[in-house]
């Protein structure tokens, strides 16, 4: 059998786990056992999984494998935030950050190498797509953090908001949600995980009746479709009417509101009538806004706003009623803040070059 043909304990939910053990005449809850070691104990080592005979530990190492992302760099910034830099089977190469305290842990994952979106204001979209993670990869990063900064037995939350864009990977994003829930695995409450979109329509109304519901945040970052088409291409596709209509439908859980993450671009779409304008759209919606300043990068065409401008812009939401957060910038001076997630190596585009010989200097 080749390596290729064997299939990944990574990629797989617990009950495929199950019938692939069945299939090759193991017992079926030996799957609970793999599970706890892989996710609870992080052990990736088929030989150190004591409670599996010896025999049968031989057994699964013919017929199973485990990919792990591997770690090729880790970057501290001054405030803690921690960027890693990882290698995946193919040579690929993707980043995770860790946000301390904020006040939770957070993971920042991303779910591709690359993406398609092509965002102006976004360094990752510069690289274009490079293809899709699989879900073993997407828990892969999850795994790599937690026994990298020892939180096995830590409470930690995740966000989607890495490179990528969940729903454009729909169904390795959902299965990576399947098996972070599992309750023999990280046992990761959806109320632990944010999924960011920019609001594919068709996936946002299937996202809508998926059983594992994680929190949902929408990057709108401008009210009026002629902005927002400049800014986000996708919205030239589905527009933010309907974007907003599938919102309203969204069937929230008691208390829990939609993210709406609005960049602030000095000139572009903070101006108060922008905000006035969003405050209308939102009306009606269980919402609150994050409003992330813009984080600037060479190649980037865009600047950041001043902080009275972005103070001005918060209180016109909050007085007609809605709840505004600003987001603290975290981890910029290693590259790790948002729409800072660019890797070298991989398809050049322009962009990407244009940022690779500002980041040398
Ligand atoms: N594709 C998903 C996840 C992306 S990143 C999405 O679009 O939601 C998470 C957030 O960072 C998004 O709201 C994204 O628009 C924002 N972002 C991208 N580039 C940025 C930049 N240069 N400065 C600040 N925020 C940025």
């Amino acid at each position: 059998m080749t390596a290729l043909a064997r299939p990944d304990f990574g990629e797989m939910e617990r009950p495929a786990l199950e019938d692939a053990l069945e299939g090759r005449g193991h017992e079926r809850f030996r799957a609970r056992q793999i599970f706890q070691w892989i996710y609870q104990r992080g052990v990736a080592d088929l030989a150190a999984m004591t409670d599996l005979s010896r025999e049968l530990r031989a057994a699964l190492a013919q017929e199973f494998t485990l990919a792990t992302p591997a770690l090729l760099q880790r970057e501290t910034s001054i405030d803690g935030t921690e960027k890693f830099l990882l290698r995946l089977h193919d040579g690929r190469t993707i980043e995770s950050v860790f946000i301390p305290d904020t006040p939770a842990m957070t993971f920042c994952i991303s779910t591709q190498v690359g993406c398609a979106m092509a965002c102006a204001f976004c360094l990752t979209g510069k690289m274009g797509l490079v293809r899709n993670l699989t879900a073993g990869e997407i828990v892969g990063q999850v795994r790599v953090l937690a026994d990298t900064l020892s939180m096995r037995d830590a409470r930690f939350n995740i966000v989607l908001m890495g490179m990528g864009e969940p729903l454009h990977n729909y169904d390795e994003t959902m299965k990576a949600l399947r098996i972070l829930a599992d309750e023999h695995g990280f046992n990761l409450s959806p109320r632990r995980i944010t999924l960011s979109t920019v609001g594919l329509l068709p996936a946002l109304e299937r996202l809508a009746r998926e059983p594992i519901m994680p929190n949902l945040a929408i990057s709108l970052h401008a009210p009026t479709d002629v902005q927002r088409g400049e800014l986000v291409p996708i919205n030239r596709k589905y527009g933010i009417g309907d974007v907003i209509e599938a919102c309203k439908r969204f069937p929230l859980k008691r208390r829990s509101r939609i993210t709406f993450e609005y960049v602030l671009l000095s000139g572009v779409n903070d101006r108060p009538e922008d905000a006035r304008r969003l405050a209308k759209l939102l009306a009606g919606v269980k919402s609150k806004v994050n409003l992330i300043p813009l984080n600037a990068a060479p190649g980037i065409p865009f600047e950041r706003p001043s902080d009275a401008a972005i103070d001005q812009f918060a209180r016109i939401l909050a007085e007609r009623g809605l709840f505004v957060s600003v987001r603290k910038s975290r981890g910029r001076d290693i590259r790790a803040a948002c729409g800072q997630l660019i890797v070298e190596g991989q398809r050049k585009s322009t962009g990407q070059r244009l940022a690779d010989a500002a980041f040398a200097k």
